[in-house]
């Protein structure tokens, strides 16, 4: 695997306040570190040398001094349905995937992204998480994946991104501090300035963390994968629920609403025979009816070797209407992308 030498520093570590105490160390004046910071983080540079209002002296010494850990395209796999995955290598020749989902007819434009090289958990129904985690993305890394999928987008349907999940590779909460850094870049002025309601955390449910984000104040919108509303199931599709059960993890979601005042949004993929029924339906709405929550009902993907089917339209319909006949905000999700394995749960470094 080709990788880049990281004895320097990372230049993308440090903050304005720090790359402008390092130029002036450089003889530079204050503004030039903020044009440096603007080609690092708003122009997206993906070297020195491309910082052109920059002297070639300084470029050199900046090169001489820092690295520039950029991640560069590696594959891009387009759907039948317009849905774009890219698969990314960093620096030191880990692979991780983003996807570009569009709704050109509603003018959205979501990008998927990835936080962790693989996953420590081990929910049964992904993909990813039969891949071991091997480490947490830098903010930059996490940042680069949305600058280069909204140029992607940018390309292919002469808008920008309207919406950012991170939903693809690991579980965000942990890796907190770096998602959290990347919220930052994200929403920030000096980086691509989208509204923090444009982004959405998505977490298997580690309560402790849950209540760390919502002590963050980021404003950014809250989805928990729950794919089943008691403790036996969830159990047996999600591990995580053995050290974070549904009692624990639904206090830190209260808190979080008491904190945020943000709906809580439940992702929930149907399968078939587990927990389709109305009675699953009961419990979901007994979690749901606590918070103003919206439920997201995922058709499921089947990945190889895995245990479950996908729940039939009917059944799917049923459960859903009988969430809505309580006042429970639903919407049904066809999957995305299928045909190239960047729907939910299927990203893994396929060739
Ligand atoms: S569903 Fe999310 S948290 Fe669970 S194994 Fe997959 S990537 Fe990790």
């Amino acid at each position: 695997m080709s990788t880049i030498s990281t004895d320097l520093p990372d230049i993308r570590a440090l903050s304005l306040e720090e790359l402008t105490s390092a130029l002036v160390l450089l003889g530079e004046k204050p503004f030039r570190a903020r044009q440096v910071y603007e080609w690092l983080w708003k122009k997206g540079a993906r070297s020195f040398e491309q910082m052109t209002n920059l002297s070639v002296s300084l470029r050199q010494q900046l090169a001489a001094q820092f690295s520039l850990l950029v991640i560069t395209e590696d594959k891009v796999q387009r759907s039948s349905d317009g849905t774009i995955k890219s698969r990314f290598r960093l620096h030191d020749g880990h692979l991780i995937e983003s996807v570009l989902i569009p709704v050109v007819a509603d003018d959205r434009f979501t990008a998927c992204v990835s936080s962790q090289v693989g996953c420590s958990l081990t929910c049964t129904f992904c993909a990813t998480g039969r891949m071991k985690r091997l480490r947490n993305l830098t903010a930059a890394e996490i940042y680069d994946q949305v600058f280069l999928v909204n140029e992607q987008c940018l390309e292919a349907f002469g808008k920008p991104l309207t919406n950012i999940v991170y939903m693809g590779m690991g579980e965000p909460l942990l890796a907190f501090r770096e998602v959290v850094d990347s919220i930052d870049r994200i929403t920030s002025h000096t980086g691509l300035d989208m509204a923090p309601r444009r982004l959405t955390v998505s977490t298997a449910g580690i309560a402790k963390m849950i209540r760390k984000l919502a002590d963050e104040d980021t404003k950014v919108n809250l989805a928990v994968s729950l794919h089943a509303a008691d403790d036996a199931k969830r159990n047996e599709i999600m591990p995580i629920n053995e050290s974070n059960n549904l009692e624990a993890l639904v206090d830190s979601l209260d808190y979080f609403y008491a904190k945020t005042k943000k709906r809580i949004g439940y992702e929930y993929i149907a399968f078939q025979d587990f927990n389709d029924s109305l009675e699953d339906a009961e419990k979901l709405y007994q979690i749901c009816r606590r918070v103003p929550s919206m439920v997201n009902i995922i058709e499921y993907n089947p990945i190889d070797n895995a245990p479950f089917r996908k729940a039939t339209e009917h059944r799917i319909d049923d459960f859903a209407t009988y969430l809505r006949d309580r006042g429970i905000m639903v919407t049904v999700r066809r999957s995305r992308g299928k045909d190239i394995d960047a729907a939910c749960g299927q990203l893994a470094n396929k060739d």
